[in-house]
């Protein structure tokens, strides 16, 4: 049966009638993104310095295509030494060359190194999917030309610190230590290191352990940009180089995105160190849908806010809240929308759902998914066939959902929607703030009063009204509660790295 047939009996069943034009998926033929102008090195070293250096450790671990299971490298094993060694160039450089810099000076490698990022646009996102598991479309057209944006925005304000701050005097912090997770790896990388360096700043940064590629290739592009040795230093490892980093007494101001348990972890380290943070970390949205929105406009939005990216996605809309009168055509358009995803090989520029990160993260959705069928909600599962090889989820929603069930309270991180109803606005905002977290929420209703009332009364960092997961560098970005403190994008985004007197 092909998969057309499939989807085609599945909606017959769940929704009877004749089949509207949505709902044939037509078999395209595969588009693959060519990898000929990519070469990745069999082993990859420290950037620390401004040069690549072997390991204290002298060992390398594997980093895989989840999509294949097909090692791409080897990493170098950072550990505490060679984050000491990092740190200490770190301050050299800070000391010795870049907090001396004028704002204008700095900007210029800054822009340097956005210049670079979209001259190796296509290398990059290649990389980044292989490494990653995301659709080529997403890593193409997201992933890297934001973060080429991220440095082009904080360039212009590295010369302009004064008009950012006014009649403040404004100078760097030292040493920033820089965590990140394995999501969006370039673009977490471009998030920290752009504001950090802008502001005078030197950096140490940690990529996460799956997807350290991308991070590398940014290593040979400073290189590349001329940056004075040290000012960038990238120490790949696990997570004991995480804590050795977090950590480091050398450090003035740790940048963490990740979890919600190890950002509390390095909080409680960090605790009367006078060092300061911020933190990123997880995110259960809700995703808001009144009776009077553009149905077809908002199952778009749910689309894009929980099955791009795999919902590997910190603010991804994972809690649907649908309004009791329209329930009904929303879960049926849903289904519909569901069943014409296309869920394979990220390197097809047809693919919208790509691989999981890992089997660790695959195992994760699946145990939660066990929970919300065992804790009584319905499932639906698009039919599409998997691939044999790697790690794959099909796009999910689970209806029925309990407030207080697993699936409407933690982080799945994967491709799976819980769907809850409410019937006036006062409880919608009710049961959308009731998570631990406050990241993200998508309001879809076309009263603009309506959309500035949630707003207010939502407790979450970014609201989108009418759209969903929309990114800009001028927008500040971050959470509330459990989801973490501190802003990053945005002039908010620069205030974490200066000093103010
Ligand atoms: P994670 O917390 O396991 O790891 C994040 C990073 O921290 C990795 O580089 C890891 O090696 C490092 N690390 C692990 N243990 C550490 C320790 N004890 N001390 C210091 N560093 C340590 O998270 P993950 O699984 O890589 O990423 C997924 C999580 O990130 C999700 O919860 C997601 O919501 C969150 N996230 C948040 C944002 C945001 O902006 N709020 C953005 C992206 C991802």
């Amino acid at each position: 049966m092909t998969r057309n047939e499939k989807n085609r009996e599945t909606l017959e069943r769940l929704a009877p009638g004749p089949a509207s034009p949505a709902v044939i998926n037509w078999e395209y033929s595969a588009s693959l993104e060519s990898t000929d102008h990519v070469s990745i090195a069999p082993r990859h070293n420290l950037f620390i310095g401004g040069r690549f250096v072997e390991p204290h450790s002298k060992k390398w671990f594997s980093t895989i295509n989840p999509a294949t299971e097909e090692e791409l490298s080897k990493v170098a094993e950072g550990d505490a030494e060679d984050v000491d060694r990092a740190v200490r160039e770190a301050r050299r450089a800070y000391e010795k060359s870049w907090r001396k810099l004028s704002g204008t000076e700095r900007a210029k490698y800054i822009f340097r190194i956005a210049r670079l990022i979209q001259e190796k646009s296509r290398a990059l996102a290649v990389v980044e999917t292989m490494n990653g598991g995301k659709p080529i479309k997403e890593s193409r057209d997201i992933d890297i030309p934001l973060a080429a944006a991220h440095f082009f925005y904080y360039a212009g304000w590295a010369d302009k610190l004064e008009y950012a701050f006014p009649n403040r005097n404004v100078s760097p912090i030292g040493v920033a230590a820089q965590i990140i997770p394995w999501n969006f790896p370039l673009l977490m990388a471009a998030w920290k290191i752009a504001p950090a360096l802008a502001a005078g700043n030197t950096v140490v940064l940690k990529p996460a352990e799956t997807t350290p590629l991308t991070s590398l290739m940014l290593a040979e592009i400073i290189q590349e940009a001329g940056l004075p040795p040290g000012v960038v230093n990238i120490v790949t490892g696990g997570p004991a180089a995480g804590a050795a980093l977090s950590s480091h007494p050398g450090v003035d101001k740790i940048a963490f995105t990740g979890s919600t348990e190890v950002g509390k972890r390095i909080e409680r380290a960090v605790a009367g160190t006078g060092k300061r943070l911020t933190l990123e970390l997880g995110g259960k949205a809700p995703n808001i849908v009144f009776e009077d929105a553009p149905l077809d406009q908002a199952v778009e939005g749910i689309v894009n806010g929980i099955y791009f990216n795999q919902g590997h996605v910190c603010c991804a809309g994972s809690r649907l809240f649908v309004q009791e009168s329209v329930a009904e055509p929303v879960l049926r358009k849903l289904r519909q929308r569901i069943g014409t995803l296309r869920v394979g090989n990220p390197l097809d520029k047809n693919t919208d759902v790509g691989a999981i990160n890992s089997q660790a993260q695959l195992d994760k959705i699946r145990e939660l998914v066990q929970s919300g069928t065992d804790e009584g909600a319905e499932i639906f599962q698009s039919s599409c066939s998997l691939p044999q090889r790697g790690f794959w989820f099909p796009p999910t929603f689970f209806s029925g959902v309990a407030q207080s069930s697993r699936i409407a309270q933690e982080e799945i991180f994967g491709p799976v929607l819980s769907v809850l109803t409410f019937r006036t606005p006062e409880e919608a905002i009710e049961r959308a703030n009731n998570t631990p977290y406050g990241l993200s929420a998508g309001v879809w209703t076309e009263k603009g009063s309506r959309i500035l009332k949630m707003a207010q009364k939502l407790r979450a960092g970014v609201i989108w009204a009418n759209t969903y997961n929309k990114f800009d560098p001028t927008s500040p970005f971050g959470g509330f509660k459990e989801s973490g403190f501190g802003r990053e994008g945005g002039l908010h985004g620069l205030a974490p790295y200066v000093m103010l007197s």
